[in-house]
């Protein structure tokens, strides 16, 4: 699973109340799936508060468990073992979560595929790539990328890659989707209010213990250091991309970590894509797939999405944002850029 992502910063405030029942809210940093996590709740006492926070730990790790395309004893790396070769039985909860993300290729005509996985050899992003790879390379690999080769058996819950070579991964999806996981355990257990955070992917419910809203502040791609726009969000979620982390520089150009399906080069001119969704899953992907639709292409897509919002920023700097950005739970609180 992938690491960087801290795009969004959490503020909060703690009640302060002399009433022994009156709640607070306590948060606990982690590295869970290879990422920095942050586990915000609202609870009675410091202990009720571990507990909680316990519970929404074990699903994230049984969510890798299920995912991850780095353990070879996954089920997904079964998949992928097995491309070209054979359809393999997987848990529906897998199942589903790729019957998803093929529903989201298609909204997305193919800017989103977590078959973009087979490119993984040839773009790393840990500054071993320093020369650009030869275009035969590209070719061969990006022949593997298509979504419509992963073939979905309803009856039995198989999956099948067609083509040998192919692989899947869930590097822009599975954060927003162990978010949801996370909080939709803690709201059962009875947590009123929360947030989880997953390097940027960020689901919320409730709100402070004092009835404010919770409010997250996206980071400024051109200065980490600062915020640019700070929001706030009710039972919402908000995921930001941005290639101000992990990307490679040829020939004083940066591309992203994002990879463009239709030629197997990483995506250029947007630094920062911030989607906001009723679930952190879909605006992981649709963050994603913005970074490679561009600008226009992007911003058209989500105007046409119902409760659904961005705000980008371009490499020269330009912020742009759709339509609804200003309604109801996106309302816009200060700007700094
Ligand atoms: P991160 O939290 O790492 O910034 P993103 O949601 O921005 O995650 O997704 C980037 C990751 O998604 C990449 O590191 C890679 O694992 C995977 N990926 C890259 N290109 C695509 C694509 N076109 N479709 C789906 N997944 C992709
Ligand atoms: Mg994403």
């Amino acid at each position: 699973m992938l690491r960087c992502r801290t795009g969004l910063f959490v503020l909060f405030f703690v009640s302060i109340s002399t009433l022994s029942f009156a709640q607070s809210t306590y948060k606990r940093t982690l590295k869970l799936m290879g990422s920095r996590f942050d586990i915000t709740v609202v609870a009675d006492s410091k202990e009720q508060s571990q507990q909680y926070i316990n519970k929404a730990v074990a699903e994230i790790n049984r969510i890798e468990t299920l995912i991850s395309s780095w353990d070879p004893h996954s089920q997904t790396s079964a998949i992928n073992k097995n491309a070209g070769f054979r359809s393999v039985k997987v848990a529906p909860e897998l199942y589903n979560l790729i019957a998803r993300s093929l529903q989201i290729s298609k909204l997305t005509a193919g800017a989103f595929d977590i078959s973009y996985a087979s490119m993984d050899a040839i773009w790393q992003f840990d500054g071993s790539v320093t020369t650009m790879p030869s275009s035969e390379k590209i070719k061969n690999s990006v022949a593997n990328v298509d979504y419509q080769n992963i073939v979905l058996e309803p009856k039995d819950h198989r999956v099948f890659l067609t083509k040998k070579g192919m692989k899947i991964g869930f590097g822009a999806i599975g954060k927003g989707y162990a978010a949801d996981a996370a909080k939709k355990v803690l709201q059962k257990a009875g947590v009123v209010g929360g947030i989880i955070n997953a390097s940027g992917d960020m689901n919320t419910w409730g709100v402070q213990p004092d009835g404010a809203p919770w409010k997250v502040g996206i980071t400024n791609p051109l200065n980490k250091n600062k915020v640019f726009a700070f929001f706030s969000l009710q039972n919402n979620a908000v995921v930001t991309s941005g290639n101000y982390e992990k990307f490679v520089v040829l020939d004083g150009k940066r591309y992203s970590h994002i990879i463009d399906p239709r030629t197997g080069m990483p995506s250029t001119g947007l630094v920062s894509v911030s989607v906001f969704a009723p679930s952190a899953e879909l605006a992981d992907a649709l963050a994603t797939a913005i970074f490679v639709m561009g600008t226009e292409v992007g911003i058209n897509l989500i105007n046409q999405l119902p409760n659904i919002a961005c705000v980008l920023v371009t490499e020269s700097g330009e912020i742009r944002k759709s339509n609804h950005i200003d309604r109801v739970n996106y309302k816009k609180e200060t700007h700094e850029i």
